[in-house]
C-alpha cells in the first residue's frame, strides 16, 4: 500500500497538527480554529506566502472532516471515491518515485510526506498554479476542480 507511504501528520498534546515539526507557519487543530501567523511574512521555506498556508490549512481541516486526516476528505455527492483514491495514489506513488531515483520532483517534496500533505500542498499548486499542477497531475487536478467548484 504505497499510498500509506511516510510520516504520519504528527499532533502535539492540544490537538493541534504540526507538520513537519512545526516548521509551517500554520497549526489546524482537530476540533477548532485555525492558527495562522499573519505575522510570518519572511521568505518560508514551504509557502510563498501567507496565503498558501491559509489554503495549506483549510484543506487539512477538510480533510478532517471525516475524521481521518489521511488526504481523502468528504467529497460532493457528484464525485467518485475510488476517482479521488486513484487519482491522488498515483501522483502521490510517482512522485515518491521521482525522489526515490534522485529526479528532480514536479512539485514541493513535502508533497511527499504522505497523503494528507499531498492534499494540502496540491491544494496549494490548485490555487496559485493550477497549470502546472494540470500539467503534472491532470486527473488530481481535475479531482480538486470538482471538490472546490472551480476550473482556473
Ligand atoms: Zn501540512
Amino acid at each position: 500500500m504505497p499510498f500509506t507511504m511516510g510520516a504520519p501528520p504528527h499532533f502535539n498534546q492540544d490537538g493541534i497538527m504540526e507538520d513537519w515539526a512545526g516548521i509551517e507557519s500554520g497549526e489546524t487543530q482537530y476540533q477548532g480554529g485555525i492558527i495562522i501567523s499573519w505575522q510570518d511574512n519572511q521568505p518560508h521555506p514551504l509557502h510563498k506566502h501567507a496565503n498558501q498556508v491559509l489554503m495549506h490549512e483549510m484543506a487539512h481541516k477538510l480533510d478532517m472532516l471525516n475524521g481521518a486526516t489521511n488526504g481523502h476528505p468528504p467529497l460532493h455527492r457528484n464525485m467518485n471515491n475510488q476517482a479521488w483514491f486513484d487519482a491522488f495514489s498515483d501522483a502521490f506513488n510517482q512522485l515518491n518515485h521521482q525522489l526515490q531515483h534522485n529526479q528532480k520532483p514536479s512539485i514541493n517534496p513535502y508533497a511527499a510526506t504522505n497523503p494528507a500533505e499531498f492534499f494540502a500542498v496540491t491544494t496549494e499548486y490548485f490555487f496559485e498554479a493550477p497549470k502546472e499542477l494540470h500539467k503534472h497531475y491532470p486527473l488530481v487536478y481535475q479531482q480538486l476542480a470538482l471538490f472546490y467548484k472551480q476550473d482556473l
